[in-house]
């Protein structure tokens, strides 16, 4: 991973989710699970969490002693970083840990587990966590950050702590692109128009699809946020309640997964699937 200078800068913004960490702090939950920003930004909301529990200053993280600065740098000696980003969690990887999550932590703070983007858990991975989880760990606090709670092991979940994060800025979509959006949205709400842009021999290619997957998520983030600037994103919240805006958002996620993968995919395919997935 690329470290920048300052290991919290993707936290610019995100005072909601960091004063609800700091409230908590004086008596941590075992687990917390940190959904919604962006990767770098849960990533860094984790390791203030690490730096909250472990500083010297015993309150605001310094950023200065070194516990901040070794934890900045994933060196600490009490904390466990797992990157999800990297690929799949598998099963050894927790196995090889649960000796040292049965010991109390090296220093006078927490052991810090950081799982970054949870959701590449392997089941058997997951269910040993959650093993973990379930025999009481003095001193130990996990993190998992993903996407959105609902890519993670539900029984993981109802044992955590969950901190929401804003969704990253909203910039406006090509007028291409909205026009696809559009188009996806209105299937949504008649059933019609849509299968007659993606049928086509060579109309919808690989980045096109991307496009169009990433700009709904724009729009959905928006309508997320309560914003509504498009009419777009305002259609989508009077068709949809807040869980149905989120399942759209765990669609979105699954079908960049699909075309994020080297195994060749129709985009167009995915595209149906979305449209498919809400009606
Ligand atoms: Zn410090």
């Amino acid at each position: 991973m690329t470290m920048n200078a300052d290991p919290l800068a993707a936290l610019i913004g995100q005072e909601h989710a960091v004063s609800r960490l700091n409230a908590i702090a004086h008596d941590p939950p075992q687990s917390i699970v940190i959904e919604g920003g962006d990767a770098d930004a849960r990533v860094a909301l984790a390791l203030y969490w690490a730096m909250r529990l472990n500083c010297a200053s015993g309150s605001i993280p310094c950023g200065q002693c070194p516990a901040c600065r070794q934890i900045g740098d994933l060196v600490f000696n009490d904390l466990l970083f797992f990157d999800g980003r990297e690929g799949v969690i598998k099963i050894g990887t927790i196995r090889d840990q649960r000796g040292t999550w049965g010991q109390p932590p090296n220093g006078d703070g927490f052991r810090v587990s950081i799982f970054a983007e949870a959701q590449m858990f392997k089941t058997e991975a997951a269910n040993a966590l959650l093993k973990s989880l379930e025999e009481p760990r003095p001193g130990n606090v996990f993190v998992l950050a993903a996407p959105q709670r609902e890519r993670l092991l539900e029984t993981l979940v109802s044992r955590s702590w969950v901190i929401t994060m804003g969704w990253p800025d909203v910039r406006r979509n090509e007028p291409e692109i909205t026009e696809w959006t559009t188009a996806l949205a209105n299937f949504w709400r008649t059933g019609r128009g849509w299968f007659e842009r993606t049928s086509p021999k060579g109309a919808v290619d690989k980045n096109l699809a991307m496009q169009v997957v990433l700009g709904m998520q724009r729009e959905l983030r928006e309508a997320l946020s309560g914003t509504c600037g498009t009419p777009l994103s305002s259609g989508l919240v009077q068709m949809y309640d807040l869980r149905g805006l989120r399942r759209i958002d765990l669609v979105l996620e699954q079908a960049q997964d699909a075309l994020n993968t080297s195994v060749p995919v129709n985009p167009a395919m995915v595209l149906d699937w979305v449209a498919t997935r809400m009606t």
